[in-house]
């Protein structure tokens, strides 16, 4: 296994304190002692000190052993007893130690996890756990067992897929050399490690967010050889041939039949697979004919973006820009050519409702995309899983979300529809050529937003800020052209303009939606695909912003009478009476009379350029512009001073109560304190309703 294939996870064990002759040392591993010839104590440790480099006889396990004291600063003197035996075979510390001391390192535990049958008599062929009592029931029958802490915590380390206990073994593996100078490198030969720093640090690959970055340097920086080889039958099979009339090895990409140095047809090829990962970074160059330059190569090396979980950063994407770096270098490609690609976006990972990871054995937790589909449409889980995402972020996903997105789908679809069947003679069957010679306010307005938003759209999607993109463009056609633009076609209509702006949402929508949006459009331009289309770019030509801002102007004007009708309860339905002070804008709003007439639905509206202050009307300004609507068009005078007589009433009742309430000393000190301040908040909105319900009845009365 490699070593970021290994997790560490807490766990409360037993940490045995045994006598091994004159010192006692601590271990979690007693099964592992059997072959302990060496203690291992700090130099500066004084209780040790004299002990250091001399042997002894020791009454152990299975007998009597021959033991040595040596002294290396790797020892934590604060630790156990501040002596150790070390087991090289089970212990990547204990082994490294042995290397530096040139002790030998026997394996104990068999590649079954039982130990070997020559250690022991007694626990020959039991598996770990078991030998683990048999081991300490021994030293106890002996008096060796000192004492034992039940109570410590110490890291397991388990494989990061499965979770199961790893126990190290000594093995012949093939590695990968990180450290040596392999790599033709800007000028100079570099080590893979160094090429792996590079190409991030120089920015020639850019990984999203940034904040990544750092742990990816971290990661590299802390790099070990890579153990490519493995112990299993699925994977690509190493490629090296051992012989066994010469004993040579070789390597060879195709399958041979003899010896490539003694010709002997006596050869094998070795049994071990390659680690997974180290087949998936083939992944950028071999699936494009790598070691032949072939057109596709040339064109997709490096690729633009990677889009990937940042779960698999070193996993798969270092060992990417290691392989394809490495391999394409060999064939002669520049540094700049030989990266796999230039931006590496990472997502986050997709979480419940609840924010748990979502995983096979708690199935509650899952959710199944097919079935999803099937029920919201694929458009919608795609919504689901990029709005409200941001890169390196985990996110929530469940099934009330995907509806949701199943709405804003419909609403495309209900909106796209409208327009093609509203605008008669259907615009289907029109040129979408914008005649710049004939075009109202308002189509000057959409045509401006709408290079607005190409820019915008295309901004956020450059700067992956997906989630931002899709809302911009929703919100514009949604928002503005639906709801305003296609509104005011209904008076003047521009089938090159509303045909036009509509092919393009769908382009920009697209990437969000690619399957409503594709239908849509081979409904509106039969015998196209919109896949194949261009990306919309601005026209410098559409840019009105004197005309676009009279038409924000109108547009706000328009949203000021709704607001007085809805703050009012006006029937939304009723057709009512407006007067316009316009001043400056007088000619602006008479031209505009019939579009605001018909969006704030007005039954007469009167404009003048200014005039005295209008009674008993509803009153609003929109910049200069002062909006009039009397009163007596808007509704029953009788009928409505009895509901706000009423209405009041009813208001000074439950304001007394609540007083009544918040002056009893009982409920003050018996109720929790949110309680209290609740009836409090309740006790000042109400006054404050009562005073607005009370002007209300006096502007009516008057
Ligand atoms: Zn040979």
């Amino acid at each position: 296994m490699a070593d970021d294939e290994l997790e560490y996870v807490e766990e409360k064990a037993p940490f045995y304190y045994f006598k091994y002759g004159p010192v006692v040392i601590g271990t979690a591993r007693p099964e592992t002692k059997f072959g302990d010839k060496v203690i291992v104590v700090h130099p500066k440790d004084k209780r040790y000190k004299n002990l250091i480099g001399k042997e002894f006889d020791v009454e152990w396990i299975e007998g009597k052993i021959r033991a040595k004291v040596i002294a290396d600063e790797c020892i934590d003197m604060d630790l156990g007893t501040g002596a150790m035996t070390i087991t090289p075979a089970h212990s990547l510390v204990d082994f490294e130690l042995s290397q530096k001391y040139d002790l030998e390192a026997p394996q104990i535990i068999d590649f079954d996890g039982k130990i070997r049958p020559e250690w022991s008599k007694s626990c020959g062929g039991m598996p770990i756990l078991e030998a683990r009592k048999k081991v300490v029931e021994i030293l106890e029958k002996k008096g060796l067992v000192d004492h034992i802490d039940e109570n410590y915590i110490h890291n397991v380390s388990v494989n990061y897929r499965g979770k199961g206990v790893v126990e190290p073994q000594i093995m012949k593996q093939w590695f990968v050399d990180v450290n040596k100078a392999v790599i033709d490198w800007k000028k100079k030969k570099r080590s893979i490690k160094e090429v792996l720093q590079d190409t991030v640090r120089s920015k020639m690959i850019r990984i999203i967010p940034d904040r990544f970055e750092k742990i990816y340097f971290h990661w590299i920086d802390n790099l070990r050889d890579w153990c490519i080889s493995r112990q299993i039958w699925w994977g690509h099979r190493i490629p090296v041939w051992y012989c066994t009339k010469c004993s040579n090895s070789f390597f060879s990409p195709t399958t041979v039949q003899k010896c490539k140095h003694c010709k002997a047809p006596s050869i094998s090829q070795d049994p071990d697979t390659l680690d997974t990962w180290f087949s998936s970074q083939l992944w950028t160059f071999s699936t494009l004919g790598w070691p032949e330059k072939t057109p596709d190569l040339l064109r997709f090396t490096p690729s633009s973006v990677l889009e990937t979980g940042y779960d698999i950063l070193f996993f798969w994407v270092a060992r990417m820009i290691l392989g394809s770096t490495y391999a394409l270098r060999k064939t002669g490609f520049p540094e700049e050519k030989s990266i796999p690609f230039k931006d590496v976006y990472l997502h986050g990972l997709i979480r419940d409702i609840h924010g748990k990871k979502m995983s096979k054995s708690r199935p509650e937790t899952c959710i199944d995309p097919l079935d999803m589909i099937e029920k919201y449409g694929t458009d919608a889980i795609r919504l689901s899983l990029v709005i409200g995402g941001t890169p390196g972020n985990d996110m929530r996903l469940y099934e009330e979300k995907i509806a949701g997105y199943r709405n804003f789908v419909n609403k495309i679809w209900n909106g796209a529809r409208f327009v093609m069947s509203s605008a008669e003679p259907s615009i289907k069957k029109r040129e979408d050529k914008v005649n710049l010679k004939k075009l109202s306010r308002a189509d000057k307005w959409i045509l401006t937003r709408l290079n607005e938003i190409i820019e915008k759209v295309t901004d956020q999607i450059e700067d992956y800020e997906l989630s931002e993109a899709g809302l911009t463009v929703y919100d514009f056609f949604w928002g503005e052209y639906c709801d305003w633009y296609v509104e005011m076609s209904k008076v003047t209509k521009n089938p090159a303009v509303l045909k036009h702006v509509l092919k393009t949402s769908l382009k920009l929508m697209h990437p969000f939606m690619p399957f409503v949006t594709e239908t849509i459009y081979g409904d509106l331009c039969p015998g196209t695909m919109l896949i194949t289309e261009d990306w919309p770019k601005p026209n410098p030509k559409w840019n009105f912003p004197s005309e676009s801002d009279e038409m924000g102007r109108i547009m706000d004007l328009v949203s000021g009478i709704r607001v007085l009708r809805a703050e009012s309860d006006v029937d939304a339905t009723k057709k009512i009476h407006a007067i316009i002070f316009a001043h400056e804008d007088t000619a602006l709003v008479e031209d505009k009379a019939e579009i605001i007439k018909r969006l704030a639905n007005l039954g007469t509206l009167e404009i003048f350029g200014n005039g005295e202050k209008i009674d008993k009307a509803l009153t609003t300004f929109v910049g200069d512009i002062e909006i009039y609507l009397p009163l007596a068009d808007l509704i029953d005078f009788e009928a409505e001073k009895k509901r706000l007589h009423k209405e009041i009433d009813d208001l000074a009742k439950y304001i007394q109560s609540l007083d009544h309430k918040l002056k009893n000393k009982k409920f003050l000190n018996n109720a929790p304190k949110e309680i209290v301040e609740n009836e409090h908040i309740k006790f000042t909105e109400g006054l404050k309703r009562l005073k607005k319900l009370q002007e209300q009845l006096e502007q009516i009365s008057k």
